[in-house]
């Protein structure tokens, strides 16, 4: 399978890159059979590391694990990993476990790599997404920053160092201009690590930096004099506010226009409440710490200043499930192919935007307590868990962790993105009984007309989610980027305003039918939270509903729009295939707009876009 696909990519990427293909239909072909590529070395990647790690194997009712910077306990040694790949860190407890001293050393992670330590171990603190790795660290915290592939910030060693934090680089995709010791011995680096005559170091072998990790945060916790002290105090936060000219570089650079020389101004005077306010609002991409041309470490200000969320907060995350099991598909496959389950909203992405944890906390409970199913991965998964309403609670302490209908199922790391789609297929093959070998076209075609699920992805960062969402594409998944994913410029949006591009056939008569336009979007955008709430909503629809299961879409998709636009939504028409889909509640006022406009009633087919498929 690695190398089916390793050599499909190379061939792929060596087509699209440099834009050599001038066929729109043959470009898009290619690029989702390279994103298609990438979901399915997802899936061997997760598989062989549950295997490998003996992480929980569709295990429903997987724990809570603690998330948060403040779940870490300072006295201790302090490891913290970054990144994608967990085998470096797993080195690092499995060493800790033989040598008994897992309750001795504090091991954390950010980004999906904590997913995944956790997995490995659930004594692990997981302290969240990949926009907090700048912030942890200045906390002065981690007396080891050990780093793998992906999601790691190429300023990390500068930060690194005002702490006397060492970096260790375990990967070749990761080298930051660090001495190779790969060949070294374990002792030889650890004294050069612990002396400070190597401020970090590159080995490529996962189990000589486990060991060099361990070894050298038990000495560096000894005698590293910063740590606990790694925030400014509050002298020091009026000092450099005071420094302020007020020249705003800062917010010219600032991607969510912070007014930072506002806030130095309340500092000065030791007010230090805007600072505290912005902190869901500032990404950590510290742009305005590079515009400074006063010094002042802004970020560091700002965290400073908001000590308590920086340093002591606390959340929860369930554990990374890994795949949906059989049994539990059996359960849903027919409320949902039949839409009274009224979707799955599979929330991914990096969360790197302002606000997300909020975001994407809102946009999830929305849908849970609609009775949609929700999965989530990576650090949307923590990002949920990161976000606690007024009674202190996040939606994992609320919500049950099956797959089912109100369940918040977390599957793990990026890579486990690969089991919400293989819920999907799943879905087609348990339950559908259609045959999986060599038979894509077929599944594809399934998901796309009876399976009502959606990708979100708020705040994308890197190629690597575009990738993930193109392979969903693939396979008739439609998935919602959020503002960031402006920056991929690339939307696959159907043509409402031409029926005839929705052509299709119903499979019983053999008739070539306009079949119903939902989903009517494969990759597109939301520009705020609101407006993905309401594209969701109607996305989850599917030409296959059955009557009941669309009145219950058509309802929440009328309640919705309502709720967050204030209206009613001016394309109902397109998605009311007879008076049956109409809710009874809502009745007269369907009506009423359905006579505005040009709507007559519409046979429903048994759809499928593949003519081998009918079955006259
Ligand atoms: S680190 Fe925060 S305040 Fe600074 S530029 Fe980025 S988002 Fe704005
Ligand atoms: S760039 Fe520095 S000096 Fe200028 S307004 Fe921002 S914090 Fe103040």
């Amino acid at each position: 399978g690695v190398e089916y696909a390793k050599n499909e990519i190379f061939h792929l990427t060596s087509s699209l890159h440099a834009g050599m293909e001038g066929s729109y239909l043959d470009r898009e072909s290619k690029a989702m059979h390279a994103g298609l590529m990438d979901n399915l070395l997802m899936e061997i990647g997760d598989i062989t590391q549950i295997a490998t790690y003996n992480f929980p194997k569709g295990v429903i009712d997987v724990p809570l694990v603690q998330l948060g910077p403040g779940t870490v306990d300072k006295k201790k040694p302090v490891i913290t990993c970054i990144g994608h790949n967990v085998m470096p860190a797993a080195e690092v407890i499995s060493y800790l476990e033989d040598m008994d001293l897992m309750d001795d050393v504090e091991v954390c992670g950010i980004c999906c790599t904590a997913h995944d330590m956790a997995r490995r171990n659930k004594n692990v603190k997981i302290v969240g997404n990949l926009s907090k790795q700048l912030k942890f660290i200045g906390t002065g915290i981690s007396d080891v920053v050990m780093l793998d592939e992906q999601c790691v910030r190429e300023d990390i060693i500068d930060v690194a160092r005002n702490y006397g934090t060492v970096v260790i680089a375990t990967n070749d995709k990761v080298c930051l201009g660090l001495d190779d010791r790969t060949g070294d011995s374990v002792e030889a680096i650890v004294e050069d690590l612990a002396t400070g005559k190597a401020e970090g170091v590159l080995i490529l072998d996962a189990v000589t930096a486990g060991h060099v990790a361990v070894q050298t945060a038990q000495r560096l916790s000894e005698t590293r004099k910063k740590r606990d002290t790694g925030l400014l105090s509050s002298k020091e936060i009026k000092e450099w506010a005071g420094k302020c000219t007020s020249c705003e570089a800062c917010l010219r650079t600032c991607p969510v226009d912070i007014h930072i020389s506002d806030f130095m101004k309340d500092a000065k005077e030791g007010n230090f409440a805007s600072f505290v306010d912005a902190k869901e609002l500032c990404v950590g991409c510290m742009r305005c710490d590079y515009a400074c041309e006063t010094g002042i470490p802004i970020t560091h200000v700002m965290d400073s200043a908001a000590r308590n969320y920086t340093e002591n907060y606390v959340g929860n995350v369930r554990m990374g499930r890994g795949p949906i099991t059989d049994v539990e598909i059996r359960n849903v496959g027919r409320p949902l192919v039949f839409g009274e389950i009224p979707g799955i909203v599979v929330f991914a992405g990096c969360s790197n935007v302002p606000n997300s944890e909020r975001e994407i906390a809102v946009m999830a409970e929305e849908f849970l307590k609609r009775n949609f199913i929700v999965v989530t991965t990576g650090c949307a998964a923590m990002s949920l868990g990161s976000y606690k309403d007024e009674e202190g609670k996040t939606l994992y302490d609320k919500y049950p962790g099956e797959f089912d209908a109100g369940g918040l199922t977390n599957l793990g790391s990026c890579v486990s993105n690969a089991h919400a789609l293989g819920a999907a297929i799943k879905v087609a093959h348990i339950f559908a009984k259609r045959p999986l070998r060599g038979n894509f076209e077929e599944v594809a075609d399934y998901i796309h007309n009876r399976v009502g699920v959606v990708a979100v992805v708020w705040g994308t960062y890197s190629q690597k989610a575009h990738a993930i969402c193109t392979g969903l594409a693939r396979w008739g998944i439609p998935v919602l980027y959020g503002p960031s994913g402006m920056g991929y410029t690339r939307l696959l949006v159907g043509r409402k305003d031409k029926p005839e591009t929705f052509k299709g056939f119903d499979a019983r008569s053999g008739d070539e039918v306009i079949l119903d336009m939902c989903p009517d979007e494969l990759i597109t955008i939301a520009e705020n939270m609101e407006e993905a709430i309401v594209k969701i909503a109607r996305n989850v629809m599917r030409p296959n509903d059955g009557a009941k299961g669309r009145v219950i879409k058509i309802s929440h998709y009328m309640d919705i729009h309502k709720k967050y636009f204030g209206t009613v939504p001016d394309d109902l028409h397109l998605y009311i295939r007879n008076e049956k889909d109409i809710p009874i509640t809502m009745k007269d006022e369907v009506m009423a707009i359905l006579e505005k406009t040009d709507w007559v009633e519409k046979a429903i087919p048994d759809p499928t876009m593949v003519e081998r498929l009918v079955r006259k």
